[in-house]
């Protein structure tokens, strides 16, 4: 199972960040349409020169920034996404900007909405506040120029109840933006909790949890992969039913948590014997089901007798010198078609005999 919007790694977040900044770019394109609108319109003051200036230097900006974020520079960054330096630059050029469109000026700044929507996904509240702050400054500055440099072009008193409500609004946006923010970053890390909380769950569903293997029930999926992968044809498996030797009388004589560190030492000398593709699962108490891919009865004799030498010789002196074990073990090959109870009950039937005829040895069915 998968959790939608699972931890990113840095190169879909890079993705991410470069689809935003092309985004911005484009809103940035839509204002400087509007703005040469404006210059034809006859609502801009200055002269050609001056609004060729304004979108040159703001363009040089826009691109200089998307060009370190292509190269990967934003990375260094602690705001990796430069969402503050790029705010910071739209918000100079649009103060710059409607420093010369005297009737339109307070319109021109809702698109100032749009920056905010913009920071909700990046930005927390103290970026919020640094964003309101410089927007409001920004447009309080250019009122003051306004009233020294062309007093005869503005209306004081309106241009601050425009400014008033420019302030509450980008207030009231701050706000909810950054409470915007949080709820995504309790989402994200929220997910994040989820996700690791399902992975150990998977985890546990499948692990034996005194040994760490695999599980009865996680084995017998397997056992029915391999099935489906043998019934397909040119492909063989072993399954290995191993069982510890009088286990009781360790119990008896040892202690049971002697027993249970024999049980787990058992499946560590186990893994060391079979090869990584292999399979090894605790099957029952003292029982353990080795599947052997791709490997014909004879080498699972082989790599049985390796694990039962090795059993056997394996000092467990650190728990008692008296401590001796040994197991044994029923092959039993996979045939084409027969059902995996059949090929376990082979496998066990094969262990009997084994145990029959005096322990500590591998017989095959
Ligand atoms: P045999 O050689 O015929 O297999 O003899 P055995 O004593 O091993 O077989 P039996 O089935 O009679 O006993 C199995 C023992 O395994 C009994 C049980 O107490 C022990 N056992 C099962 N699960 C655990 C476990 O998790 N920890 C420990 N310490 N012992 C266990
Ligand atoms: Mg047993
Ligand atoms: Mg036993």
């Amino acid at each position: 199972m998968n959790i939608e919007k699972a931890p990113l790694d840095n190169k879909a977040k890079q993705k991410i960040i470069i689809t935003r900044t092309l985004m911005a770019m484009g809103g940035a394109a839509v204002y400087s349409l509007l703005l040469l609108y404006c210059f034809y319109q006859g609502l801009f003051r200055g002269t050609f020169s001056d609004i060729l200036m304004i979108l040159t230097v703001g363009w040089a900006g826009y691109i200089t920034i998307f060009v370190l974020i292509l190269k990967g520079v934003n990375q260094r960054f602690k705001d990796k996404g430069m969402t503050l330096i790029q705010i910071t630059w739209v918000t100079t050029v649009l103060m710059v900007s409607v420093y010369y469109i005297d009737q339109v000026r307070m319109i021109y700044l809702m698109l100032y909405l749009m920056v905010m929507l913009f920071a909700a996904f990046r930005v927390r509240l103290d970026g919020f506040l640094f964003i309101t702050i410089t927007a409001i400054l920004g447009y309080g500055s250019v009122i003051l120029l306004l009233s020294s440099n062309h007093p005869d072009r503005i209306d004081l008193k309106i241009e601050i109840v425009q400014w008033l409500v420019f302030a509450f609004t980008m207030v009231g946006f701050s706000i909810v933006g950054s409470d915007l923010s949080t709820l995504r970053q309790t989402l994200k890390s929220r997910n994040v909790e989820l996700k690791a909380a399902l992975d150990k769950v998977n985890e546990m569903a499948i692990t034996d949890e005194l040994t760490g293997i695999f599980n009865r029930r996680h084995i017998m999926n397997v056992l029915k992969y391999q099935k489906s992968l043998a019934d397909r044809g040119d492909y063989v498996f072993v399954v290995c039913y191993a069982d510890l030797d009088h286990f009781k009388k360790v119990n008896d004589r040892f202690g049971h948590s002697t027993g249970d560190i024999v049980l787990q030492k058992f499946a560590v000398l186990t893994k060391d014997v079979i090869r990584e593709v292999d399979y090894i699962a605790r099957f029952g108490g003292e029982e353990f089901l080795l599947v052997l891919v791709k490997t014909s009865l004879p080498e699972a004799i082989a790599v049985s007798d390796r694990l039962r030498k090795r059993i056997g010789k394996f000092s467990f002196g650190d728990l008692s010198p008296d401590l001796h074990i040994t197991v044994s073990i029923g092959v039993a090959e996979y045939k084409s078609g027969e059902l995996i109870e059949d090929l376990l009950d082979r496998a066990d039937a094969a262990l009997y005999r084994a145990k029959e005829s005096g322990r500590n040895r591998i017989e095959s069915a």
